[in-house]
């Protein structure tokens, strides 16, 4: 590596566990000159954001951990929200990373300049110059305020799940929830037994697992503490356990999967109103869904002051909810657990790539990339986490290491200086999403729910082969995949509007 070269700046957008996890493999190998871009105040990310009653992990938490730095901490194998926000702490602070941090900055723009360099500004003024940009946004960041007539007029309070109001007293409230997907699962069993009562505004059932979440005794953490060898063996030992739940879940064939969907089906059956228990029956596959792994829910709703309403919501009324069937349910407080706007990954931000090409534009009809990573017409933009990146019950944490591995592989030649940029070519691109959408044809995605995972034009945006094909993919990158340059005279927008036209990319399958 040249000295000149070894200068490159790298910019990380974001501190939670996806941009600590870039920051700290850059770290590793001697890339002193990078930044780390959060508009928060804290690292964790969506860890440090959400804050409502109930939260924990819903991933068994020896695995939810960087592979590096595996910890004793946990209370219980679903640990709450604190513990795994200390733990984002403990971890920035043990790399490094809280001074290389610029907290409370935002970035709003992020220009190409066509000669190797970023040009970034955020949203509180500050401007910078990178030679790479890491978008390490995560997907769990932008709630998803569903547009439902009325919502304005509510005369109680109303709060999003995302943007948790700690002054809030539910103390004897008409308290109603509308969704029931993981934040929902969680939540309402730790407000039930506060509220007056608890109305709980399904639009789809959800499959649940018991999820046999139990406390780890202090004695047991002192003994991991005192052999961390042990909790190397532990980390990959769960994970090889939510690979084979991962696996089953996708193909939906083994005897694994039959075994869970027991296992759901004996949970659900924990609901004895036969009445209640038809609402609670999902119309769909166990994993078409993201799987839900919850104990308390199920008791929760079957308690005096709780309610499932199923009718569809009409509007929202000054008084509460109005639902099809003509009730209005009277409410004090409308939470609304409705979730993320999952597909918009770095956007709002305004990210124009060469000759001007803007990225909404490119995403127009569905967010995608290449190997979940890189846009064609964006270089030395990457994503960690990005479209089609394996979501699901996988550790995004893992994720972002793996493909960390495959990006530090990519960008190398660009921090040495022999090139001044990298970024995927069209036709990998294009190969690569067509692919993509083929294989997700039978998958468990396509079995007849609708859920997050399916992007604006219909198709699943998760990754549709193993983890196995997904770390085999992240070995090393295909150079043939990658254009070290660009291509003299031929300009991106070109380029993508051809693909655009033919129907050749992926886009043309998605949108
Ligand atoms: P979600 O899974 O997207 O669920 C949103 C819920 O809101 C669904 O039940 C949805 O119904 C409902 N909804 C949305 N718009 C609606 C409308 N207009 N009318 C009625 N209902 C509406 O969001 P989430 O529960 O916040 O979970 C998102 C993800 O966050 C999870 O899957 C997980 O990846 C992550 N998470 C992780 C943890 C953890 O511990 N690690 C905890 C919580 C969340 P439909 O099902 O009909 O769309």
């Amino acid at each position: 590596m040249t000295a000149a070269k070894s200068q490159s700046r790298i910019a990380i957008v974001g501190a939670g566990f996806s941009g600590m996890a870039a920051a700290i493999r850059l770290l590793q190998a001697g890339q002193e000159n990078i930044v780390i871009y959060e508009k928060a105040d804290d690292v964790g990310g969506t860890w440090h954001h959400n804050r409502y009653p109930g939260l924990c992990c819903d991933t068994p938490a020896k695995a939810y951990v960087y592979s590096f730095e595996p910890t004793a901490n946990w209370s219980s194998l679903y640990p709450k929200r604190d513990e795994i926000h200390d733990y984002c702490r403990f971890v920035a602070e043990k790399y490094g990373l809280i001074p290389r941090i610029r907290f409370g900055q935002e970035i709003c723009r992020a220009e190409y300049d066509g000669s190797g360099h970023w040009q970034l500004e955020t949203r509180q003024g500050l401007k910078d110059t990178a030679d790479v940009v890491i978008m390490a946004t995560g997907v769990l960041h932008h709630p998803y305020y569903p547009d439902i007539t009325g919502m304005d007029t509510f005369a109680g309070a109303t709060v999003h799940t995302a943007c948790w109001d700690d002054d809030l007293d539910l103390s004897g409230k008409r308290v109603g929830v509308i969704g029931t997907g993981a934040t929902a699962v969680q939540l309402v069993p730790a407000i039930v037994d506060q509220v007056g009562t608890l109305t709980v505004f399904q639009r789809s059932a959800q499959w649940i697992s018991p999820s046999g979440n139990k406390n780890t005794p202090q004695e047991r953490r002192d003994m991991l503490r005192r052999n961390p060898e042990l909790m190397f063996d532990e980390y990959h030992r769960v994970m090889e356990k939510i690979e084979t739940l991962v696996e089953g879940l996708r193909t939906m064939e083994d005897q694994f999967y039959r075994d869970l969907r027991d296992a759901c089906q004996a949970h659900l059956e924990t609901i004895t109103d036969p009445e209640l228990r038809r609402k609670m029956t999902p119309g769909y596959d166990p994993g078409c869904k993201r799987l839900i792994f919850a104990d308390k829910f199920y008791p929760a709703i079957q308690k005096e002051n709780a309610d499932v309403v199923i009718d569809a919501i009409q509007q929202i009324e000054p008084a509460g909810i109005r639902t099809a069937d003509g009730a209005l349910h009277e409410l004090d407080v409308l939470i609304l657990a409705t979730g993320y706007r999952m597909h918009d990954y770095m956007r709002p931000m305004g990210i124009t790539g060469a000759d001007g090409l803007a990225l909404d534009h490119v995403w127009e009809k569905g967010a995608f990339a290449h190997r979940g990573m890189t846009v064609p017409g964006f270089p030395n933009m990457f994503m960690l986490v990005g479209p089609n990146s394996p979501l699901t019950n996988y550790p995004v944490i893992a994720v972002a290491e793996i493909q960390m591995e495959y990006l530090m592989q990519l960008i190398q030649p660009v921090l040495d200086g022999r090139y001044a940029s990298v970024c995927a070519t069209p036709a990998a691109t294009e190969k690569f999403n067509k692919d993509l959408v083929e294989a997700t044809a039978n998958t468990v995605w396509t079995t007849g729910c609708d859920s997050y995972y399916i992007n604006d034009a219909g198709i699943p945006n998760v990754w549709p082969w193993s983890i196995d094909e997904f770390k085999a993919s992240m070995q090393a990158p295909e150079l043939s995949e990658y254009l070290y340059e660009r291509p003299a005279g031929l300009s991106a927008e070109v380029t993508v509007q051809k693909q655009l036209q033919t129907g050749t990319t992926g886009l043309r399958e998605r949108g």
